[in-house]
Formats: C-alpha cells, structure tokens, sequence
C-alpha cells in the first residue's frame, strides 16, 4: 500500500485541501525511534502535519521545518519536509508513558505540555522565513490551526491523527488533512467547510475503515464538488552522511576529542532522524584533532 499524499481544489475555486495517509511511514518512525505509543501519536502528528506542508511548496529547493517546544515529557518534536512530501523526523524523549485521557483517547496534549510551534520555510532565499506561536492545546492540529491564523492570517482547518494498536504498540493508521479557504473565496465560504466538516468522523478512523486519501477528501469536503489537482506516494527519508556527522565531531574541538580518545579510542555517533550509526576508530579521530591543531 505506502503512505499517499493528495491535493485537491474545489471546482469552484475556493478551497484547496490535502490529505495524507502516513501510516506505513509512522510505523518506520515508531520502530527507527522505539517509540512507546504516547510518544509515536505525537510524532505521528507531526511528520502528517509537516508531510502536508510539504507538498503545499513550490520547488525542490524549499523545505519546511515544524518543532513543537513543549515543558513536559516530550519536551522537542522536529519534522523536516521537502517538496514531494517526504518527511524527516525526531523526537527527543520517544519512552514517554502517560495514562490515557478520560475519553480513552491518548494524552498527546499532556504529554508535550505548554510551549511553543515554530515553522521554518525555507524558501531558498537568504533568510528563511520564521513563524512562532504559542501552543494551544500540545494535540498538535489545533496548534497548527493557531499557528496558521497568527503566523499567516490564513484560515485553516487542521486534522491529524494517528491509531495505535493498544496491545502490540502498532501504528494502525496515521494521517492529517488541511483545508484552507483561498483569497478570492466568498465570505460564506467558512460556513459552507465548517457545514463540511462537522461530524467528520478522526482522520485516522476513515483511514483505518479502508478509505482512501481521495475519499477522504471528497468525506472532508462534502458541501462541495473536489477536483484531485496531485496524487503520490510518499516516504520518510534521510539526507545524513559521514561528512555531516564528521562535522559534529569536529565542533566538540581538540580537547574534547583527545578525551574520548584516551577513554574510548573511537566514537559511535547516530543519526538523530533515521538511527544510522557512523563509527570513528582511533586513527579516524586522530586525523580530525591534527586537522584542528593545523588550524
Ligand atoms: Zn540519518
């Protein structure tokens, strides 16, 4: 099957939606982080959230950067997304174990706490452009909404979702969608996708039903007629490589270096988005501390 990725337009122009089906990536993410399900439905959210902003880009050389800065167990969650869809992503504390909330849904909120979403577009200009808005409800969607509405003064309806398998710790379905209205919309546009919308049944309960991202788009959008603009697969990927871990090392600066060469004689570093494991023997890590000293 594989994660899948729309976008579609209403054909009376006023409205574009996006939906993703991230379970087979989610899955990947929860088994490369050993994530417990608390933690794999926060990051989940994030990489469908960052997945569909993605795709909303104009080229292959922008990408965005979504991190959510939360003051409890979670404390950091990075997505990184390109063009086509594709998602990098990491979370600082995949082991967080919390009780579910009253209603028997999973306490995403809890678990990140109060703080912080910034979004970083870059858009291959020289500064990139940063938006910053204080988390709402840590449910990830909502706060995405916000930061939409403070950030961009662009309203947006926001879902995402991920169904874990509450005994073996599986990702059942993961997914999001974002309907927004466009520019030249008319005013009772609003009405007409919140007339849309209500009683739409979790994001990830369509997906788990067997809906397809299409039907998802036409369920989500029922008040109007949807034109599917894109369809493709999507994937998690990895840009890292020994040059790029070499340069963290280097960063740590001779002292630091001699160090773990006297205790370890060589360094492990992994990737913090995909787990690859980059290893430096001795010789390795004494070429590096001669390049520094020849500074
Ligand atoms: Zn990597």
């Amino acid at each position: 099957m594989g994660s899948k990725i729309i976008s579609g337009i209403t054909s009376d122009k006023s409205v574009r939606i996006y939906v993703v089906d991230t379970t087979e990536m989610v899955e990947q993410s929860r088994i490369i982080h050993k994530a417990t399900p608390v933690s794999t439905a926060a990051l989940g959210r994030v990489i469908s959230a960052t997945s569909l902003m993605g795709r909303m880009l104009k080229s292959e050389k922008e990408s965005i950067t979504i991190q959510v800065k939360g003051n409890s167990d979670i404390k950091s969650i990075m997505g990184i997304g390109v063009e086509s869809g594709n998602v990098k992503a990491y979370i600082s504390n995949p082991d967080v174990v919390r009780p579910a909330k009253a209603n028997g849904k999973i306490d995403v909120g809890g678990a990140v706490g109060d703080g912080h979403m910034i979004v970083i577009k870059d858009l291959g200009l020289k500064e990139p452009f940063i938006g910053r808005s204080q988390l709402v409800t840590g449910e990830i969607a909502e706060d995405l909404a916000a930061y939409y509405m403070q950030s961009e003064q662009q309203p947006s309806v926001v879902s995402l979702g991920v169904l874990m398998d509450q005994e073996i710790g599986g990702v059942v379905a993961a997914g999001g969608i974002i309907i927004q209205p466009l520019p030249n919309a008319e005013e009772d546009v609003i009405d007409k996708i919140e007339r849309s919308i209500e009683g739409l049944p979790a994001i990830s309960t369509l997906i788990s039903e067997g809906k397809s991202v299409e039907e998802i788009a036409r369920i989500a959008l029922k008040e109007f007629d949807v034109e599917i603009m894109s369809e493709k697969s999507v994937e998690l990927f990895c840009d890292c490589s020994r040059v790029r871990v070499e340069k963290a090392l280097v960063s740590l600066g001779t002292t630091e270096l001699t160090d773990i060469l006297e205790t370890d004689g060589q360094a492990e570093l992994s990737c913090h988005f995909c787990n690859k494991k980059y290893l430096f023997d001795g010789e390795n890590i004494k070429n590096i501390i001669s390049g520094l000293d020849g500074k």
